[in-house]
Parts: structure tokens; C-alpha cells; sequence
């Protein structure tokens, strides 16, 4: 299996959602809910 260049994102662990303080959760908007850190600028 190969792996591919894409990086997890910090922000979201690639789960593409973040869990709020106050519960639920919300859409990251790091990375827009890809789960990956976007590469192109
Ligand atoms: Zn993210």
C-alpha cells in the first residue's frame, strides 16, 4: 500500500470537524472538513 503526501491536518487531527468547548461539533475551518492540511497555497 502507498501512502499518500497528504498531511493530516493539526488542527482537526484529519477528522475534519472540531469539537467545541461547549459541546458539539463544527466543520474545521482549516482545512474546510478534508481532514487534510491543504498543500497549494
Ligand atoms: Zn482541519
Amino acid at each position: 500500500m502507498k501512502q499518500t503526501e497528504q498531511t493530516l491536518c493539526p488542527y482537526c487531527a484529519g477528522h475534519g470537524y472540531v469539537q467545541l468547548l461547549l459541546g458539539g461539533s463544527e466543520t474545521c475551518y482549516c482545512c474546510s472538513g478534508k481532514g487534510t492540511e491543504p498543500k497549494n497555497k
